[in-house]
């Protein structure tokens, strides 16, 4: 295994609209297990292939508290969405430092193919719901900031901007 770098927004990878996985191969199984990876070395709960560079459908994910609990889904479409919403803060491995509010359905179903090409579903409820539906936006090619109003989605932008600007000073120094 390995750890893969993240790539940062905004890499025009991560606007691409990603295409579906054809078949659940071992290149497959392998990009799974380094971004599973990836994602628990940054630390995240979530990671979209797309995020590593790869424009396709896949996302890991883990919201459990001993991080034992990695959920790959291939392929996942969201055919189901509670009525109940909530709004709260997110953040991004792709946009480090920024925490913006994002409203979310608080219970989806989603259907999908494990690492085996098998056809599951799941019925996520709270963190679960909410982590599923930020890294599926990264299959569409949208980031949580795009969800913001002009003027916050602007003074986000412009956070990060500085961020990055400190950190190579920082590191100059
Ligand atoms: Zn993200």
């Amino acid at each position: 295994m390995a750890i893969l770098p993240i790539v940062q927004f905004p890499n025009p990878v991560l606007a691409m609209k990603c295409q579906p996985i054809a078949e659940v191969n071992d290149d497959i199984r392998r990009l799974a297990a380094d971004m599973g990876e990836t994602m628990y070395k940054a630390p995240g709960v979530g990671l979209a292939a797309p995020q590593v560079g790869e424009p396709i459908r896949m996302v890991v994910i883990d919201v459990s508290e001993d991080k034992n609990q990695l959920l790959t889904l291939i392929n996942p479409v969201i055919t189901e969405r509670g009525e109940e919403k909530e709004t709260g803060e997110e953040g991004c491995l792709s946009l480090p430092g920024i925490w913006e509010k994002v409203t979310r359905n608080t219970s989806i179903t989603v259907q999908f193919m494990d690492l085996d090409g098998q056809k599951q579903e799941i019925h996520a409820e709270g963190l679960l719901a909410i982590c599923i539906q930020h890294e599926l936006d990264h299959l569409e090619g949208t980031v949580f900031i795009d969800h913001l109003s002009r003027l916050k989605y602007d003074r986000a932008c412009a956070k990060l901007k500085k961020r990055r600007l400190q950190e190579k000073r920082d590191k100059a120094d």
